[in-house]
């Protein structure tokens, strides 16, 4: 257990030494820039907002899709709602800066309606996560329909509410009116700075510290997400002291936002592509289960009968197609003398001298027991005979000593060759003659090499 607790406080350490040097260089790089620039234009604040509203809407596609296809992750449903939710209410935050929609109306900027649309966004986006936070613990629970059904229709309420709410608050409808921001002196409100901000802050404290203690940032995807509710934790506090909207407070509380989001994103992308990875590794490895032997990872018959169909639409003259069939001589004696195991490594062993003797392009299979096959594309009868001797006299030359014990004593094999020069020859004729010319080999006397007359 030791161990453990010192991995996990060594990624919170890492963790929260990116967190400050990454917030640190944020700040550092917009002081910076705002030491450039004497005034940032009308357009920046809402510009950034349409990025963030993008980035936003794509995080919540995502996680919708991912818990399409992986039901077991209820808490995606509380992050999707809760990145679409931001989106909808960043669309009333656009309302508030006409000059985005009209040339010109850069004064008519409405900055209570776009502290109201962020006061709720911030609220909505915290119960949300917090919500997310706790249903993962139940991602190994087999939960029901009526219980997804039940999750995804809070959320959903939830959020809706929480977008009406604002919607009623704001400017747009006049029964309700809160007051955040005085629009002609752009000062925060007491009620922003001495009751909401405070709250928003300690929403947000829960939210870090129920992500912290609950997933103990077992992965990046959970490190983003404490690392996007650091942000919303810095930004406020920094909103707390600026006094003012359009101060760089305003910015900087967007800016390290919209870097959170991104590195969600660059998150979310990275599981995407580990996801592909795993599963084109797994399909590789299925289909080489498919078309391998297990014993002696040698193709197998259906796949050299596949292999040597398609070779023989090409066989002629000049681009012969040969097949080597080959049978250990009494192997039954082997089995019965030295055991099964025995047997098998001899199998192996015949099997890794077949694919050393042959060109990468040639296909060496097991077709039986102990039968094996060898396709040599544009090769010649002769060369094939050639081919076929020398790993007769090969195999021949091994005893127990030479071939590492794999070998129980000397072994032969048998050997039959055909080659094809036309395309009308079929796969089967061709492994049933290179079958007879190794049936004359053993009827002739066994460790020989025969060429199908
Ligand atoms: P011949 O020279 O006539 O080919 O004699 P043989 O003893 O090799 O005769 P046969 O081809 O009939 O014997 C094949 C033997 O191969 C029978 C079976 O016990 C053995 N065999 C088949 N598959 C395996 C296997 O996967 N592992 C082992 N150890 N033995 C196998
Ligand atoms: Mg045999
Ligand atoms: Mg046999």
């Amino acid at each position: 257990m030791p161990a453990i607790d010192d991995v996990i406080k060594n990624r919170f350490f890492v963790f929260i030494c990116g967190c400050i040097a990454a917030i640190a260089a944020l700040q550092f790089g917009l002081s910076s820039m705002a030491g450039f620039v004497s005034s940032f234009s009308p357009l920046l604040f809402p510009t950034l907002t349409i990025f963030l509203l993008v980035f936003h809407l794509f995080i919540a596609c995502f996680m919708a899709m991912r818990y399409w296809c992986d039901r077991r992750r209820l808490y995606l449903v509380a992050l999707a709602f809760a990145f679409a939710g931001s989106s909808c209410l960043m669309v009333g935050t656009m309302s508030s800066f006409p000059a985005w929609f009209e040339l010109y109306q850069f004064t008519d900027n409405n900055y209570n309606d776009a502290m109201i649309f962020f006061m709720f966004r911030h609220l909505m986006m915290a119960v949300l996560i917090i919500a997310a936070t706790v249903l993962y613990t139940l991602r190994h629970q087999p939960l029901s329909r009526t219980i997804h059904l039940i999750v995804i229709g809070t959320v959903a309420i939830f959020t809706t509410c929480m977008i009406i709410l604002a919607w009623c608050y704001s400017s747009h409808y006049i029964l309700f009116g809160i007051d955040l921001v005085d629009n002609e002196t752009r000062q925060f409100m007491m009620l922003w700075d001495q009751v909401i901000n405070i709250i928003l802050i300690m929403v947000w404290l829960v939210a870090f510290i129920t992500m912290m203690v609950i997933t103990r940032l077992r992965n990046l995807f959970w490190a983003s997400g404490a690392f996007l509710c650091l942000t919303y934790l810095v930004s406020l506090s920094i909103l707390l002291f600026s006094g003012q909207v359009e101060g760089l407070g305003w910015y900087q509380a967007r800016i390290f936002e919209t870097t959170a989001t991104l590195l969600i994103i660059f998150v979310l992308l990275c599981d995407v592509f580990s996801l592909y990875r795993d599963s084109n590794s797994r399909y590789q490895q299925s289909y080489q289960n498919a078309i391998r032997d297990a014993l002696t990872h040698l193709y197998n018959r259906s796949y050299f009968y596949d292999a040597l169909k398609q070779a023989l639409k090409t066989a002629s003259d000049v681009s012969p197609v040969s097949v080597i069939v080959s049978d250990l001589d009494r192997f039954k004696r082997i089995n019965d003398t030295y055991g099964h195991l025995q047997g098998d490594k001899v199998l192996q062993f015949v099997a890794t001298l077949l694919t050393e003797s042959v060109r990468p392009q040639d296909i060496a299979a097991r077709i039986g027991g102990e039968e094996f096959v060898l396709l040599l594309t544009h090769t010649a009868s002769a060369d094939a005979h050639q081919v076929a001797e020398r790993i007769r006299v090969k195999l021949n030359g091994y005893d127990r000593a030479t071939s590492n014990n794999q070998l129980p004593e000397k072994i032969s094999i048998s050997m039959g060759v055909y080659t094809a020069t036309s395309a009308q020859v079929t796969e089967e004729e061709c492994v049933e003659r290179a079958d007879k010319a190794m049936y004359q080999a053993k009827e002739t006397g066994r460790n020989r090499v025969v060429v199908w007359q």
